[in-house]
């Protein structure tokens, strides 16, 4: 038998990684209304945070803008869509005025949250919300409500320097794509501090970070290296590679394609844990296993962690549309 000149290299490939029900259906929101309603189709923000999508869907035709005021007035009538991560309030607001048609591709489990932070306000309580200032998803969820309704918590420091005008008129929420054991540190020092204060009634951060995080923990322990593929504006890509380095992988990178994959740094490398954030498609993980095919006598271990099967339809005046095979 010929024997391999490469050295040898097993992936750990976790399973599940890469595109959420949201995400999925984010991206499908934007086709489905490229097909029925032709281009240009806005995009306000990045639909989803990954650089190839993006590209791929201004290929097809659909143009991103950061604010509604950059739709120019003889594009009026073509539909915007609102991203995955969600918006504050005054978004949908600032479109009917204008009279624009939009698609909300808010991520059910984003509009979850938005919910049990309005139902604390309902019940009379402040909303502190943990996550990262600047992320569009905090600045929706806090846009859900009036300002100076909503504190925002990203640091023990922050929990500590915190003063309520009423200790026993608190709830809090998170964002989704968290670190589970970070948040659940914050959570607890809240409650050590402000121990009247209320969970929202179901988990914010979402099934898809929670099971992506396990996975890697899973994996990562005794890894030469750990790629993760996504994009670094990527929440929850990001807490993946955080993840694997306490979970004990030597090295711990993020990376958005096979080409910033630093080859010089890992040549002696044997074993290689992969995974990819919930907003980066598969064809850029089969991409890098092919990179590290060229270089290495590769196997690929499939680590199954959990089996998801969510699915979120898209809009009712989208479900007509049938996606043609890509
Ligand atoms: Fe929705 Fe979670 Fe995916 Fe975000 S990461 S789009 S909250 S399923």
């Amino acid at each position: 038998p010929e024997i391999s000149s490469k050295p040898p290299l097993t992936i750990r490939l976790c399973q599940p990684r890469g595109f959420c029900a949201g995400v999925d259906r984010a991206i499908q929101i934007v086709v489905l209304a490229l097909k029925k309603y032709g281009a240009p189709v806005y995009v306000r923000h990045e639909i989803v945070h990954n650089r190839y999508v993006v590209e791929g869907l201004q290929n097809l035709g659909a143009v991103f803008i950061e604010e509604l005021n950059e739709i120019p007035a003889e594009h009026r009538e073509c539909p915007v869509v609102f991203s995955a991560h969600g918006v504050p309030k005054s978004v949908p607001e600032d479109a009917q005025a204008r009279n624009l048609f939009y698609l909300d591709a808010t991520c059910p489990l984003v509009s979850k949250v938005h919910k049990q932070a309005m139902r604390h306000q309902r019940l009379g309580r402040h909303v502190l919300l943990i996550g990262h200032g600047g992320h569009p998803e905090v600045i929706g969820t806090m846009g859900q409500l009036p300002e100076g309704s909503v504190t925002l918590i990203e640091t023990e420091a922050d929990v500590a320097a915190f003063v309520p005008s009423d200790p026993e008129a608190l709830g809090f929420v998170t964002q989704t794509t968290l670190s589970v054991e970070d948040t659940a540190g914050l959570i607890r020092a809240l409650q050590d501090r402000f121990p009247a204060m209320m969970a929202p009634s179901a988990e914010s951060i979402c099934y898809a970070t929670t099971n992506r995080q396990e996975a890697v923990k899973e994996t990562a322990s005794g890894a030469d290296l750990f790629l993760v593929v996504g994009a670094p504006n990527s929440s929850n890509s990001k807490r993946l590679v955080e993840v694997a380095e306490r979970a004990g992988a030597k090295m711990s990178l993020l990376v958005q394609r096979a080409s910033e994959i630093p080859w010089d740094d890992i040549a002696g490398i044997s074993t290689l844990g992969l995974s990819a954030g919930a907003s980066a498609p598969e064809i850029i993980v089969d991409e890098i296993i092919d990179a590290f095919r060229a270089r290495f006598d590769v196997k690929v271990d499939l680590a199954i962690t959990a089996t998801e099967t969510e699915n979120f339809p898209v809009m009712s005046v989208l479900r007509d549309m049938k996606l043609t095979p890509s």
